[in-house]
């Protein structure tokens, strides 16, 4: 199947998305919707708007970054915190942990147990957001500085 077939039938679900949360359907906030989606890298305000800027001319920062505000809001996305870091996006709102290089940045997803929120909310404490992350250094990283050492 050609790209451009599948095209319009991924933005209705888009579309059905921002319909279902009652957001004001806009072409750019659909396309922000399709960029987290297809990259699931976990971008920043800058990557998703340096992404989509070529085929978006009059698309803003502020207008990528109050729409992920806003996808946020309804749970369409998460946003991902860390420190010493800009704020990431996540198209996958499922609980899930994050692998992160402190060399190159990347954030790699991992599936794992997660802690007892039970035991939180009976101590009388509202749980609003799970976060987990692991730092480390990627394999590819790894793998690098291997080779430079080798020489
Ligand atoms: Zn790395
Ligand atoms: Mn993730």
């Amino acid at each position: 199947m050609k790209k451009e077939e599948g095209y319009p039938s991924t933005m209705e679900k888009y579309k059905a998305t921002l319909k279902e949360n009652e957001i004001r359907c806009t072409h750019q906030r659909m396309e922000v919707l399709r960029y987290l989606d297809e990259n699931r890298t976990h971008p920043t305000v800058a990557q998703i708007h340096s992404g989509l800027k070529g085929e978006n001319p009059s698309l803003s920062k502020a207008t990528v970054y109050n729409a992920l505000q806003e996808f946020e809001e309804h749970g369409i996305v998460k946003s991902i915190t860390q420190p010493d870091s800009k704020v990431r996006y996540d198209y996958d709102t499922s609980m899930h942990f994050h692998f992160i290089c402190d060399n190159c940045g990347k954030i790699i997803d991992f599936s794992m147990d997660y802690p007892d929120l039970e035991q939180v909310k009976n101590r009388g404490h509202r749980v609003d957001k799970v976060q987990g992350y692991i730092r480390g250094v990627c394999k590819e990283c790894l793998e690098e500085a291997g080779k430079s050492e080798e020489g």
